[in-house]
């Protein structure tokens, strides 16, 4: 008998796929999952290549060991899955492990124990009614109320007979023992959407734009087709979605649908559930690993014809997929900043590619990525212009905080923004307020000396949360009480003071200012677990007057009682050292404006800003998202940043700052001997190497170097010499390396 060898990708940070001998009995095709022995470890990996009668070229076929299982018959991942994982370890230069494994749920691979388990259904006790008590038998009163309740229902669910009768599983076990009635268990599914409350849409007509768009991407089902919808906040993007996808469903193809956080899309999934009802999956992070595994097994079963879900969905195994949504594609959440990094919008146009599907990317402020493939034709723009029922957009002003006077000693209230909040109230309408910095003080600082209270671990100062008594570092998480004195050993003072505000601050400064409104808070520090969806529900209720909140509030709620909304600070995100710190700034405010004035009353938005001059405001206040892309491209093309040119970033970071210092350089080096070589070294270039901005978070020193090349081409080139270096240079086991290439963030 012939040997056979098949080419795995095994899940270690390694930029390379592995060899096994094929054991007799075992026909693992690609795409199939298999154990496979590793050092002293055993793995789940993925078949990739094979099997194949020739042994890998100068390895000694006696030093291949064999496969120890072959876990699946068929495939799990299809032929597109696998051309998309490949695709995906290339572009990002992820070791293949990190690739092929990322589509499967945890349970399917094991995770770090390596064992694979297969899925347990949930089931629940299901009653069948048999026999009504005769003469003679006595029964307890709850015991003859479920019998009553059985007789006509004949069968129910323990659940159910409980909030019908209050009865225990132990009182039907009793009834069952008696033969009154037959307990079974029986398999159901999960609800992924179980936490989720129905919300109602008024259905209407639709405008001639979305008609236009709907009938465009229609016409297109069937190849591969990429389209940016560019609408204004309330110009129906979800319906032009629906009615494409009933298309598509109609073709007997599958639809998936990309958000940024499904907790924070109530009402997109509510419309979604409204329109295709049980036919939809779910996969996100709110899910158990078994609701996950379940929901992925009936994905790829074709059961659920319609996925919706946040960037990781982009990898459902959907059979036959016949469209691919992003929502708000501009939304940073698309990227992730974990290994593996990818960037789900940008896959999404590879996997649509590969699955011969239109792609539809939709927000009301296109990422520049996105205007930059509109304007070279990789993209057909699609636009909505009218707000559906003709609503107008929200009136914008921008309030200079160097002009007014303050109603609060803080100065976190203007006069006007103030004035405006109290007649809203009065008016008995909401509002919401919006700032991007949780905590109560920004930091605190010592007065006599000049320092303020830094973080042990990060180079960040803590923030001061009154409600919890506690100083808290954002980056690591770190707790600590507030000191008497200041900390520095050469001071000692007494001079602490609160500097800057947070959404905490501005929460409780307006308890004292209106203590008639009900104030309610929206940042990470008061929406864990299920809290997000009560806060929500009961704003929706109007319980709240005014929402503060963090730019969780921006995203895409539909608050029809909401007729302000006031920016404290329109800058906070200005500062950062961040390419993108205009754009999203413009994001962000065009979002927050538009949940203004959403039902039949017309709404307002307040910004207040000490910096009223600045670009990115100043298109906001027109609602003007082509001049604020084109002024924004135009200092891109200038400064010769993304995406005009293409940028990766090394990052390095360990305990000892001199190694990262001197690992950093030794990149860089490399990497300059490369650009020194190539045929055209004037169109790549290196930016540092150097300390990040945030020099340190949890005791680790960060440095990185960042990569810009006119071509993408010539990036991937460097790049995959930079990354065989690495695997083979031998590293302190505690300096850690990492590729980020399209990086989102820079901090
Ligand atoms: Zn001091
Ligand atoms: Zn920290």
């Amino acid at each position: 008998v012939t040997a056979r060898y098949v080419r795995v990708a095994v899940p270690v940070p390694l930029h390379r796929t592995f060899s096994y001998r094929v054991p007799d009995g075992m026909e693992p095709q690609p795409g199939v999952r298999v154990s496979v022995p590793f050092g002293p470890r055993r793995l789940v990996g993925v078949v990739t290549d094979g099997p194949d009668e020739s042994p890998p070229e100068g390895v000694d076929p006696k030093k291949i060991k064999p496969l120890l299982a072959q876990l699946d018959e068929q495939p799990v991942l299809d032929a597109e899955l696998r051309a998309l994982c490949a695709w995906m370890a290339t572009y990002y230069h992820l070791p293949p492990g990190e690739a092929w494994l990322q589509p499967l749920p945890p349970g399917m691979t094991g995770g770090r124990s390596g064992e694979a388990k297969p899925l347990t259904m949930k089931t629940v006790t299901v009653a069948h009614f048999l026999r009504a008590a005769g003469d003679g038998e006595r029964l307890s009163a709850r015991m003859a109320q479920v019998l009553k309740f059985l007789e006509t229902a004949l069968e129910s669910t323990a659940p159910d007979l409980r909030a019908e009768t209050g009865a225990s599983l132990d009182t039907l076990r009793r009834l069952a023992a008696r033969e009154f009635i037959r307990l079974e268990e029986r398999e159901v599914p999960r609800d992924p959407f179980a936490d989720l409350r129905a919300i109602s849409h008024p259905a209407h007509e639709p405008t001639p734009g979305q008609r236009a768009a709907i009938a465009r991407i229609s016409e297109s089902l069937g190849s591969f087709s990429p389209f940016l919808l560019m609408g204004v906040t309330g110009s129906g993007k979800t319906e032009v979605y629906l009615q494409v996808i009933e298309a598509v469903l109609a073709r007997g193809e599958a639809a998936l649908v990309l958000v940024p956080e499904i907790a924070l899309t109530p009402q997109l999934v509510a419309r979604f559930r409204a329109r295709f009802g049980d036919r939809i999956a779910a996969l996100h992070s709110g899910l158990d690993p078994d609701a996950r595994h379940e929901q992925w097994l009936r994905i790829a079963a074709a059961e659920l014809p319609v996925v919706i879900g946040a960037r990781s969905a982009l990898f459902a195994p959907i059979p036959n997929l016949g469209l691919l949504v992003v929502d708000e594609e501009h939304d940073p959440s698309f990227k992730q900043d974990t290994p593996p990094r990818y960037h789900a919008r940008d896959l999404s146009l590879v996997r649509g590619h590969l699955a011969g599907c239109p792609v539809l990317l939709g927000s009301a402020t296109p990422s520049l990525e996105s205007w930059l493939n509109c304007r070279r034709g990789k993209l057909e723009l699609l636009e909505l212009t009218e707000r559906a029922m003709d609503r107008p957009m929200p009136p914008v002003s921008l309030i200079d905080l160097r002009a007014y006077d303050f109603a609060d000693e803080d100065k976190i209230f203007s006069l006007p923004l103030f004035e405006a909040i109290r007649e809203n109230l009065a008016r008995d309408e909401q509002t919401i307020l919006f700032l991007n910095r949780r905590g109560f003080a920004a930091f605190l600082l010592c007065r006599a000396c000049g320092q303020s209270l830094s973080c042990p671990a990060c180079s960040v100062t803590l923030t001061w949360h009154r409600g919890r008594g506690r100083l808290i570092c954002h980056w690591c998480d770190h707790v600590a009480a507030r000191p008497a004195v200041c900390p520095n050993p050469e001071c000692g003072d007494d001079a602490l003071q609160e500097v800057g505000f947070g959404t905490e601050r501005v929460e409780g400064v307006l308890r004292e200012l209106l203590p008639e409104a009900r104030v309610a808070r929206m940042d990470r520090d008061t929406t864990r677990g299920k809290a997000l969806n009560r806060l929500l529900d009961r704003f929706r209720d109007r319980d709240i007057d005014v929402l503060v909140g963090t730019q969780m509030v921006a995203k895409g709620h539909d608050f029809p009682g909401v007729t302000l909304v006031g920016v404290l600070l329109a800058e906070t995100g200005l500062a950062l050292p961040d390419l993108r710190a205009s754009e999203r700034t413009f994001h962000l405010l065009t979002q927050i404006a538009g949940r203004a004035g959403r039902a039949d009353r017309p709404g307002r938005v307040l910004v207040q800003t000490y910096n009223p001059e600045h670009y990115a405001l100043q298109h906001a206040l027109t609602h003007d998202a082509r001049a604020f892309l084109a002024e924004e491209l135009a200092l891109r093309e200038a400064l010769d940043r993304p995406p005009i040119t293409h940028m990766a970033v090394f990052r390095l970071n360990g305990p000892d700052a001199d190694a990262v210092m001197r690992e950093a350089r030794s990149v860089a080096h490399g990497l300059q001997a490369d650009i020194d070589a190539a045929a055209d070294p004037e169109s790549v270039w290196l930016m540092g190497p150097q300390p990040a901005p945030i020099e340190r978070i949890r005791g680790l020193y960060r440095w990185q170097l960042h990569i810009i090349a006119r071509q993408r081409a010539a990036l991937g080139t460097l790049i995959a010499r930079a990354m065989a270096r690495l695997d083979d240079a031998k590293l302190p086991a505690n300096l850690q390396v990492s590729l980020d290439v399209d990086p989102q963030s820079f901090l």
